[in-house]
């Protein structure tokens, strides 16, 4: 009858219960020493001038090559690495790991490209972040204007304690800084007056719905106008189709950054394009990514 079925799906739906919160306790434990045992990578996703298409610059994201389960994406483990506090060593491995590609970059290729690096509320709350990027950036020798770092929307100066202080003291070591995923947050107009952004990356939950919804159209203009009127650059996230890319190009959108051009490449495959574009300028031919 419906009750034994009823205590039957109760039965099931705990032991999926039991199983998920072991095989995240499982996970944690191994994240502990995925960076000590080699597991974690950094993969980088080129982002291009609007008008030539070129790249400019890429930003770092990491990933974790677990033995068993193959690739893990960020959007399930930062989360976890956030709530153990284990984001702040991986945070400054991905920075260290990034700016010293970057550097090996330049050196090959020269075409001081800028490095965007995510960071979490966690490493804004720790009171040394300024000079664990300012060490980062000394060792490895990158110039600080190729550093942008990303402080997501969502983060507040609510939640993080001293966060214009803290964006003061990254701004004042010459990296820039880039609001990500803007609009998707509540404070979007006092945020982008108090913090020193450089730039805002407009998320890619209204690029997507370019051409669909002309409301999230008009949000895409006016923000891309407000950014250049607070003398902010804009990139835009998410760019899949060529019908997002001309919408974005004739509005002014200054740089774009999404599968239309290249989707997150491990550090071999970015070589590759980059010596793939230098061919393609030697030739004299442009690099246009779409
Ligand atoms: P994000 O910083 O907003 O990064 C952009 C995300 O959009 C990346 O997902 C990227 O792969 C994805 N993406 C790029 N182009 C397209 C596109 O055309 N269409 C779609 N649908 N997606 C696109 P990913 O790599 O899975 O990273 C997810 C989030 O995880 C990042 O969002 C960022 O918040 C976080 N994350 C990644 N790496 C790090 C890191 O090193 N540290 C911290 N704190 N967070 C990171
Ligand atoms: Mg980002
Ligand atoms: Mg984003
Ligand atoms: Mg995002």
């Amino acid at each position: 009858g419906a009750k034994s079925l009823g205590r039957n799906n109760y039965q099931v739906y705990a032991a999926n219960v039991d199983t998920a919160q072991q095989q995240q306790g499982e996970l944690k434990a191994h994240l502990r020493h995925a960076e000590r045992n080699g597991e974690l990578r950094v993969f980088y996703q080129p982002q291009v001038d609007a008008a030539s298409e070129d790249i400019v610059g890429m930003e770092a994201l990491v990933r974790w090559e677990h033995p068993q389960l193959g690739m893990i994406s960020p959007g399930f483990f930062i989360p976890l690495a956030e709530a153990s506090g284990l984001i702040v060593p991986i945070g400054e491995w991905v920075l260290r790991t990034a700016c010293a590609q970057a550097k090996a970059w330049e050196d090959t290729y020269g075409l001081g490209l800028r490095l965007g690096v995510n960071l979490s509320a966690v490493q804004l709350m720790q009171p040394n972040l300024a000079g664990v990027v300012a060490s980062a950036l000394k060792e490895t020798g990158l110039e600080p204007a190729q550093l942008e770092l990303e402080v997501t929307e969502s983060i507040s100066v609510k939640t993080v304690p001293h966060l214009v202080e803290t964006l003061d003291a990254l701004h004042a070591l010459g990296c820039r800084i880039a609001i990500d995923d803007f609009g998707t947050g509540a404070a979007s107009l006092d945020y982008l007056r108090r913090l020193p952004a450089d730039r805002i990356k407009i998320d890619q939950s209204f690029v997507r719905n370019i051409g669909v919804d002309p409301d999230d159209e008009a949000i895409v203009r006016a923000t891309i106008e407000m950014a250049h009127r607070l003398k902010r650059g804009v990139v835009a996230e998410g760019v899949e189709i060529e019908q997002h890319l001309q919408f974005l190009r004739a509005n002014g959108c200054d740089e774009l950054q999404g599968y239309l051009f290249c989707r997150p490449l491990p550090t071999a495959g970015f070589d590759k394009l980059l010596g793939e574009r230098e061919r393609l300028v030697a030739e004299g031919r442009a690099m246009a990514m779409a």
